[in-house]
């Protein structure tokens, strides 16, 4: 089974006349994997909010190319290998695919495999939180763009979530002061008992945004990593500080938008007697920095400093639910679809 892009979703979200579950046969005996590949059967695969992008029909601000229609969806992912003619994998082996189909099984090219070491702390679902793509999300936009320093404020929207939660416990740990928004009850608690930040608000409920900082972070804001955009990022102008850093991470409130009605940002005045840094950013373009990432990440897992909340979906069946879930507040951490145990 695998799920096929069968039409764009120009705006809204994406329903089932977009996305189709198909069945297809893959072979898997020796004699049909090409010197170099191996068969693997998908264990689990990462969803994220790009994957909406993709589904555009053309090159929107993500810049990620859309998934072409009548073929299959690929992300990122862990599998097992069941069958290998390469030699740098043996069949069992668990490994990251950067390139994974959303399929029961596939023939992986060794080039797009990384075996994972399963006699380390370090877990494969890390390789999709922490140690993976939200991890290293989150430690560009404190690490590299944020650059915080003990004491000062920090913001982070959607917090709860993949990116989110890991971007304050990161800042938590250079000694900040973290304040998180999500949209329900359950995830402002997880934000202060599970991922210690020190206060955090539930948007839907304060949803005067300027009263709503005034009362979090009275002392303003240092940093704030956007991961939602539209009237939040426009109430943070309100309070930021004196040479305030703002990564750019995401604005998933405008990623069902046509482009046309999409949220202008109005105090951006702000930014220029606050001398105000907000810089965008893609993972793809600092895979130079990525083994200082997972050396920094790796200590703090190891350590034990690092947490991760997952949310699995079971059953590649649940692949448009579980994309779904990242655009309402039913997602906690990170969303993961498991297809085979
Ligand atoms: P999340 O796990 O945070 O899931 C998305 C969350 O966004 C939801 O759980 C929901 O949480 C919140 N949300 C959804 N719709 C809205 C809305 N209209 N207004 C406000 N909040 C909303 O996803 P990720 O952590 O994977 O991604 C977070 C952001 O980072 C995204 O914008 C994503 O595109 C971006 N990203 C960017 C990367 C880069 O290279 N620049 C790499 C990876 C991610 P809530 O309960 O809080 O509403």
């Amino acid at each position: 089974r695998q799920w096929v892009m069968t039409a764009y979703a120009e705006e809204g979200l994406p329903t089932p006349e977009h996305v189709t579950l198909i069945t297809t046969k893959v072979a898997v005996d020796a004699a049909s994997i090409p010197e170099g590949h191996a068969a693997v059967q998908v264990l689990w695969i990462s969803i994220d909010p790009y994957l909406r992008s993709g589904m555009l029909g053309r090159m929107d601000g993500l810049c990620f190319p859309p998934f072409p229609i009548g073929k299959v969806i690929t992300t990122l992912g862990v599998g097992r290998i069941i069958r290998s003619k390469d030699a740098s994998y043996c069949e069992g082996d668990i490994v990251l695919h950067t390139s994974v189909p959303v399929a029961d099984y596939c023939i992986a090219p060794a080039t797009m495999l990384r075996k994972i070491d399963m006699g380390t702390r370090i877990s494969p679902l890390d390789y999709l939180t922490a140690f993976g793509l939200p991890g290293f999300a989150a430690w560009i936009a404190i690490h590299l763009i944020g650059n915080p320093k003990p004491g000062e404020n920090v913001f982070i929207s959607a917090a709860a979530g993949a990116v989110g939660m890991l971007a304050g416990q990161l800042a938590k740990l250079k000694g900040c002061r973290v304040v998180g928004s999500t949209g329900t009850d359950e995830k402002v608690n997880l934000l202060k008992e599970e991922f210690k930040f020190d206060d955090a608000f539930n948007y839907k409920k304060e949803a005067d945004f300027d009263a709503a900082l005034s009362k979090y972070l009275p002392s303003g804001i240092d940093i704030y990593v956007d991961n939602v955009g539209g009237k939040m990022l426009e109430a943070v102008l309100n309070h930021v500080n004196k040479k305030a850093r703002i990564p750019l991470c995401g604005m998933i409130s405008q990623y069902n938008q046509v482009w046309t009605e999409r949220d202008g940002v109005r105090n951006l005045l702000n930014m220029i007697g606050k001398e105000v840094r907000m810089e965008g950013f893609i993972i793809t373009s600092y895979l130079q920095q990525f083994q200082d990432f997972e050396q920094e990440i790796g200590e703090y897992l190891n350590e034990g400093k690092l947490v991760s909340k997952v949310k699995i979906v079971e059953g590649i069946e649940g692949f448009l639910e579980s994309l779904l879930s990242l655009f309402s507040s039913s997602n906690v951490g990170k969303v993961i679809l498991q297809v085979n145990k």
